[in-house]
């Protein structure tokens, strides 16, 4: 936090085919954020929606000064669209918030609270249990978080992407350089002082959530294969003990041949001939996700690529670095003399 002025706040909306529930969302926002009496800004991020959200967005932006909106130029996912909203974030901290009222903004006072004090760097809101989500989505959550425990060593599991993180952290963030993003872990591995505050996942107003199951395990394969090369010594590990077993495979079946038995047993040749192929494939599979992980972030294209945007939000060189970095005068490079011509 600085000290030479009053401290300014960020919240950051990925929304994605939210018209429905945009308005209401903006009104409770602004009826949590005004009587606080901080400077804010509210930055919507248009993650390339197929209805009226834009135009919504742009509706509030004109109503309501303090709401700014920035538009992807197709659907990114989420954590594309979470990390335009960082980049153009300007306040000394930046809340996270989905923009469709499971994450409730009332919890936003006490955050900013919390953050004030100066003793944490991270404020996370974690989901003391999802509201009235069907057995299945529990399930499939539970698994996605119990297979990331155990590859990559990170725990979590109630985690949401509801957070508070003071701009050092946010700086920090940007210095990141991979292209797939999994803004949770990120800023599970970036440390910094946290405090939790638990929060019960509301239901849904309007619209559906867009996380299929099949999201959900791409979203698993993508955090797993960048935060963990694990499965990669399985395929190792696997080869071992497969190799293992053929020595002592081969030695029997040498013995039995050399007792003059004929070896019976079409049965295991094809069992095993099934079991090291899905092995052999397996492994190849998992060295290729390593192998596309390597080929998207080698083309180093940007995450995200902005449209368009709306609304003023907080002044441009207010708020965040631009702030609190000193003022350095630009040094001043000499260009060297031409060579001599003789
Ligand atoms: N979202 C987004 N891009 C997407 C999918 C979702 O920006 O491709 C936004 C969505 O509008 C919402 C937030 O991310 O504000 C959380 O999405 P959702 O409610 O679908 O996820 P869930 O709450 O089920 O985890
Ligand atoms: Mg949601």
């Amino acid at each position: 936090m600085t000290v030479d002025s009053a401290p300014c706040v960020s919240i950051v909306v990925p929304v994605f085919n939210e018209s429905g529930g945009l308005d209401a969302f903006a009104g409770e926002v602004q009826a949590v954020m005004e009587p606080i009496g901080l400077l804010y800004e509210v930055v919507f991020v248009d993650d390339g929606s197929a209805d009226d959200t834009w135009q919504r967005i742009d509706q509030i932006a004109q109503a309501r000064p303090k709401f700014r909106g920035i538009r992807l130029s197709r659907n990114f996912g989420k954590e594309a669209a979470l990390s335009a909203g960082l980049q153009s974030a300007r306040g000394d901290a930046v809340i996270v918030i989905d923009g469709d009222l499971q994450h409730p903004p009332s919890l936003i006072p006490k955050m900013i609270a919390i953050w004030q004090s100066g003793e944490v760097d991270i404020v996370e809101a974690v989901k003391e249990h999802r509201g009235h989500e069907s057995t299945l989505s529990r399930w499939r959550a539970q698994a996605f978080y119990e297979v990331l425990r155990m590859m990559s060593g990170f725990d979590l599991q109630g985690m949401s992407d509801f957070k508070l993180l003071d701009r050092k952290v946010v700086r920090e963030w940007s210095k990141l350089e991979e292209r797939n993003r999994f803004f949770r872990g990120m800023v599970a591995w970036l440390g910094f002082r946290r405090a939790r505050l638990p929060f019960v996942v509301q239901d849904r107003a309007h619209g559906e959530s867009a996380w299929s199951t099949w999201r959900l395990v791409w979203l698993a394969v993508v955090a797993i294969t960048s935060f963990s090369t694990l499965p990669l010594h399985f395929s190792t590990a696997a080869g071992l003990v497969f190799a293992a077993t053929a020595v002592l495979l081969g030695a029997q079946t040498f013995h039995v041949w050399l007792t003059g038995e004929a070896v019976a047993g079409f049965t295991t040749v094809i069992l095993l001939l099934l079991i090291i192929g899905s092995a052999v494939l397996l492994s190849v599979g998992v060295i290729g996700e390593y192998v596309a992980r390597i080929y998207h972030e080698v083309k180093r294209r940007p995450p995200y690529v902005v449209s368009d945007s709306a609304g003023r939000g907080l002044p441009e060189n207010y708020g965040g670095d631009l702030r609190s970095t000193p003022q350095v005068a630009p040094v001043k490079t000499i260009e060297p003399s031409p060579p001599a011509v003789s």
